[in-house]
């Protein structure tokens, strides 16, 4: 039995429930688990997506430059179904995520251009100005634009939600899950509401990102924008992807929080995830807690938990940047280092 391409080994990740976090709550908790996907995250799905769209539509052609601004995961989709297709990849990023991600993007043979964080988005600077500008100037280029592309809400319509749907035998009573181009939650949830209207859906964002006030007031409030540390949730604009409508609550989760929450994960349920992982299981926990007299053992709540711990060893996993961001609050930890010493 094998695969002919990695490609198609992207989706049907598992979904498994967890051990002792929530074990309190009346209600099923479960965790779909997306570093299993080939190149660790959620986002091969759209990178496949939006790759074979362009094919289709004739904006990609053979021996092409796909020209993409990512926070270090559709880099990495882009990257495998660059090689698998044979198309140079050009990723702009932010010198905010971690070390890590743009080494796995060069790893996989992609040009990497690093962009400040903290210049507005329509600043010449920013990294989406940086893929516009180089998508227009490279001959051949195209720019899949996952912010705004239909093809990445599509790709979770098509797989993610169909998954849930089926490994929960269409129990699933809630889905929880943070956003960033907003592609997961809201192609998920257009797919799980079709199948079942009384699906509840409820977004988590860090401090610091637009979309939470957005979503309980109806307006964009710049003072809601600041900088944060959890990469790749949250946005300083509204993404096309992000459907609002479709999302039934919001709850918000600070980086300390979501920080150390993910460290849980790998502790006590050996869940090495990542940084967005630890602030939607946080969120979750937040939510369902308030909202405890509400559920019963009937329900069946999902927590998407989008990529690996790898990406985050220099941040998250390491003592030394949690303590200086304030990110940790337990004394040190007594190593073998400090005894011989
Ligand atoms: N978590 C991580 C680590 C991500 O890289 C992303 C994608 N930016 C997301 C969550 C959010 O996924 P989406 O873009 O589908 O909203």
């Amino acid at each position: 039995m094998w695969s002919d391409s990695l490609l198609d080994t992207i989706g049907n990740t598992p979904l498994v429930r967890f051990q002792t976090l929530g074990a309190d709550l009346p209600c099923t908790l479960l965790a779909k688990v997306e570093f299993f996907n080939p190149g660790g995250s959620v986002k091969d799905r759209i990178a496949v997506a939006m790759i074979e769209d362009a094919e289709a539509k004739g904006l990609l052609r053979p021996g092409g430059t796909i020209v993409e601004g990512t926070s270090g995961n559709t880099g990495a989709g882009l990257a495998i179904a660059g090689i698998a297709k044979g198309y140079r990849c050009i990723f702009t990023t932010t010198d905010k995520q971690s070390p890590e991600k743009v080494d796995v993007l060069r790893a996989l043979g992609a040009e990497v251009v690093v962009c400040p964080t903290n210049v507005a988005p329509d600043d010449p600077r920013s990294y989406y100005s940086v893929a516009e500008r180089l998508s227009n100037e490279i001959p051949g280029a195209f720019y899949p634009n996952q912010y705004d592309h239909p093809a990445n809400a599509e790709a979770h319509y098509r797989t993610t939600g169909p998954e849930l749907w089926d490994q929960t035998d269409g129990r699933i009573t809630h889905f929880v899950c943070g956003a960033g181009t907003g592609g997961t939650i809201s192609g998920t949830t257009r797919f799980l509401k079709e199948k079942n209207p009384d699906l509840k859906t409820v977004g988590v964002d860090p401090y610091g990102s637009v979309y939470h006030a957005y979503f309980h007031t109806g307006e964009f409030k710049e003072s809601e924008i600041y900088p944060y540390a959890t990469e790749g949730v949250g946005e300083d604009i509204l993404a096309g992807n992000m459907d609002f409508e479709i999302v039934d609550d919001y709850v918000q989760v600070d980086d300390g929080t979501s920080m150390r929450m993910t460290r849980r994960l790998a502790r006590e349920e050996g869940m090495f995830v990542g940084q967005s992982c630890g602030m939607a299981v946080a969120g979750a926990l937040d939510w369902l807690d308030a909202h405890r007299d509400e559920l019963t053992e009937d329900d069946i709540v999902v927590v998407l938990l989008p990529d690996s711990g790898f990406r985050y060893l220099s941040k998250t996993y390491n003592d030394e940047w949690m303590r200086r961001n304030g990110f940790l609050q337990e004394p040190a930890a007594l190593t073998l280092d400090g005894v011989l010493a």
